[in-house]
């Protein structure tokens, strides 16, 4: 062999060598991201609330992809058809004015793909003047992968930076995998909280079912036993609610019902009362922190709203009224069925005695 053959081969093994050394050396790097990966997904099973999760997970992704400048989560609302930023993490803090998403994430969103730019100024697909992400951000790479199972959107993760070809083909199977396993973990989290609302909310009227109240009401005897405050319990009937579904049928019963728990949320609805229907055409409530005169006060403004209101029926306006028993802690009872039955007794002396009317001792 020629020396300068010998050389030339010589001069290949060391190239050869290089590179084999330095994808050794990456080992350790890739085996550490490998493992993170692992951990936030062995976590993200852990949540079920939707919001929890994707706090955590942006937080997390930061981590991971350390190239990137922003890491974006927007969720699709199917019944608005509408994208939305949930959460994000900006190492610039800068403001991101795109809440509804842009072109890009609707391309993912839409397209049910990822999406791998290198440089979004030579991603002719884009028209990228356009976008705040390059007009104001600066950003030039972009990294993005749907939230979806099967074809069913649920939102989208995207990671930014100001670097050319910030992130590789890695990264970006990396990130679905990652997309792939939060999908699953939202759509769970997703119908948990949709079986908790079953539970605990009326569907006609969004307010709280029975059960759930009683829970509230054992709550808020403690909780004033302790701070030694007084509370109210009313108890709201419709009067004559036989005849109005008679008259006009169901659906303005219905309708009726609709107003009336409209109502009580506009009269009663700050935080700490809690307002239930208790069952067919009966509502309760409870007035936290609050003295007879209030509470007494603030039963007959109901009484006297839904007296005045009216529901629509083939141009008649409909007219309803309510009778309210009203009880007091500690007055009137110390415990659930006490308070109750002394609210109930009071709601029956209305009906006897005319109806439309609030009664309390
Ligand atoms: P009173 O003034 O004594 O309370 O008379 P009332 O007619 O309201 O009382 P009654 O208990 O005889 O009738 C209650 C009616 O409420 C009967 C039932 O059909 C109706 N109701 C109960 N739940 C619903 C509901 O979800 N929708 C509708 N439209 N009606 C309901
Ligand atoms: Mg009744
Ligand atoms: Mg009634």
């Amino acid at each position: 062999m020629k020396t300068e053959e010998f050389e030339a081969r010589l001069n290949l093994v060391e190239e050869d060598l290089k590179k084999k050394s330095s994808i050794l050396k990456e080992l350790p790097l890739k085996a550490k991201r490998i493992f993170s990966i692992r951990d936030v997904v062995e976590q993200l099973v852990k949540f079920i609330e939707p919001d929890k999760l994707c706090e955590y997970l942006v937080n997390e992704l930061g981590g991971i992809f350390r190239e990137s400048e922003n890491v974006l989560l927007f969720l699709f609302h199917r019944k608005r058809g509408s994208l939305s930023l949930n959460y994000s993490l900006r190492k610039d803090k800068r403001v991101i004015r795109e809440k509804k998403g842009d072109i890009i994430d609707w391309w993912v969103l839409k397209k049910n793909q990822s999406l791998f730019i290198e440089d979004l100024s030579s991603d002719y697909r884009f028209d990228f003047n356009s976008l705040f992400a390059y007009s104001e951000r600066k950003m030039r790479s972009i990294l993005s992968s749907p939230l979806s199972i099967g074809i069913k959107p649920y939102g989208l993760l995207r990671l930014e930076s100001k670097e050319i070809s910030a992130f590789s083909l890695e990264d970006s199977r990396a990130l679905m995998a990652i997309c792939d396993v939060v999908a699953i973990v939202l759509e769970r989290a997703y119908l948990f909280n949709e079986i908790k609302q079953l539970a605990t909310r009326d569907s006609l009227t969004d307010l709280f079912l029975r059960n759930y109240f009683f829970e509230r009401f054992e709550e808020e005897l403690t909780r004033s036993s302790l701070k030694k405050t007084a509370f109210g319990l009313g108890i709201l009937d419709i009067d004559d609610f036989k005849k109005v579904n008679d008259t006009y049928g169901h659906t303005v019963g219905d309708l009726v019902l609709k107003k009336i728990s409209g109502i009580l949320r506009k009269n009663v609805g700050n935080s700490g009362n809690v307002i239930a229907r208790f069952g067919g055409e009966e509502f309760v409530f409870l007035i936290v922190e609050s003295g007879k005169t209030i509470v007494k006060q603030i039963a007959e403004r109901i009484r006297k709203d839904i007296a005045k209101s009216t529901v629509s029926f083939r141009r008649k306006n409909i007219q309803f009224t309510v009778s309210i028993g009203v009880a007091m802690y500690p007055k009137d009872g110390i415990g659930t069925q006490q308070l109750l039955a002394a609210s109930d007794k009071l709601l029956y002396q209305a009906k006897r005695t005319g109806k439309n009317k609030v009664c309390s001792t």
